[in-house]
């Protein structure tokens, strides 16, 4: 028998945040699918993300996969082409570029056929990861609309604080006045500024982590916005230790018991994905009951406190996150976000549908 470990991949909750997604907004959607789709599975999850408008991602040989899957929507390439090569491919297999920069216009400039490319002209408005300067943009702008090789011209940014108090209006005013002076579609919406700021959305909004059912929001939860856990990550407890009081759990004896205490060895560590800097106390589900986790997480297994689960014994369930415990529980309690979380699953775990 493999190790206990697995990933659940829910399609149907992915289908149904999609749906929560489509509610919210009447733009067209672009599912954001990089990284794997969060950790997902590119093709698994875009099979449940059909329905959507758009696919967005960063790896082009991931978008070539994508449309030979048969996928026939518009496919980004979230930050363009990196070469020359590149552009081949992306002419070949029509994909979207983002041009973020002056010397993405220069490689523009040597690639042969006319109208061969959408692109996405990506502005800078306070990021400051990407993206055009608002005072280039209308240079950038006359170029890309004299261009030979572009087709259409989309205008883009991205948030950084959608997810915070902080919110969008700075950005928003400067990608608005920029925006204002030409007749293309807008985008600029990620998860956050989806759900909470209708007048970001634009022409295409572009979801992510609602999409895998976990909350952009630190203070509203994923069941609060109707959103489904797409990934359950489970196994199950391998062993149990009968601990005297003093006696210490793990590397570095991180927690030590104050009394007798029984606890249960889970096969799931660091090399499955989950975060080594959990601290005792992590929450975590054994046969569907809230339990905490104690000691270090060690690469292939972590220990949970069996205090209060009776029953609990060697092949009880255990959950780790997903459905009935949310990543974005665990994840807080490791000081991480769920994304990094989802992101992080290794290929070692065994997926199923
Ligand atoms: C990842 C990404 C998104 C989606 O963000 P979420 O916070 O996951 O909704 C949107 N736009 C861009 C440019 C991205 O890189």
């Amino acid at each position: 028998m493999p190790r206990p470990i697995r990933a659940h991949i829910d399609q149907n909750a992915l289908a149904n945040n999609l749906y929560i997604a489509r509610r919210a907004t009447r733009s067209r959607i672009m599912a954001a699918i990089k990284g794997d789709a969060y950790g997902h599975g590119l093709l698994r999850a875009a099979e449940a993300l059909a329905d959507a408008d758009g696919f967005a991602l960063l790896d082009i040989r991931d978008a070539v996969r994508l449309r030979e899957a048969g996928y026939a929507q518009t496919i980004l390439l979230l930050e363009g082409c990196f070469q020359a090569d590149d552009l081949k491919l992306a002419a070949e297999y029509d994909l979207s570029c983002v041009i973020h920069s002056a010397w993405q216009v220069a490689m523009l400039d040597a690639y042969p056929r006319r109208a061969a490319f959408d692109v996405w002209l990506k502005v800078n408005t306070g990021m400051n990861r990407l993206g055009w300067a608002p005072a280039a943009v209308s240079t950038a702008m006359e170029q890309l609309r004299a261009h030979q090789a572009v087709r259409g011209i989309t205008l883009m940014t991205h948030f950084a604080c959608a997810d915070e108090a902080r919110g969008v209006a700075g950005q928003l005013e400067r990608f608005n006045t920029l925006a204002a002076a030409y007749r293309v579609p807008r985008s600029s919406a990620n998860s956050a500024a989806l759900l909470r700021y209708p007048d970001t959305h634009g022409d295409w909004v572009r979801p992510g982590i609602m999409l895998y059912g976990a909350s952009p929001f630190i203070d509203t939860s994923a069941r609060q916005l109707g959103l489904r856990p797409a990934m359950t990550l489970h196994s199950e407890i391998i062993a149990i230790q009968e601990l005297k009081a003093g006696d210490g759990v793990g590397y570095g004896a991180l927690f030590r018991a104050d009394r007798d205490m029984r606890i249960g060895i889970v096969a799931c560590g660091y090399a499955d994905g989950y975060p080594r800097h959990a601290p005792n106390g992590t929450p975590i589900l054994v046969d569907g009951q809230l339990a905490q986790t104690v000691g270090r997480v060690s690469m292939d297994m972590l220990s949970v406190d069996l205090g209060n689960l009776m029953h609990a014994t060697v092949g009880s369930r255990v959950v780790l996150w997903g459905d009935g415990m949310p990543v974005d529980t665990v994840a807080r309690a490791a000081g991480t976000i769920s994304y990094e979380l989802l992101c992080g699953l290794t290929k070692r775990v065994p997926v199923y549908l």
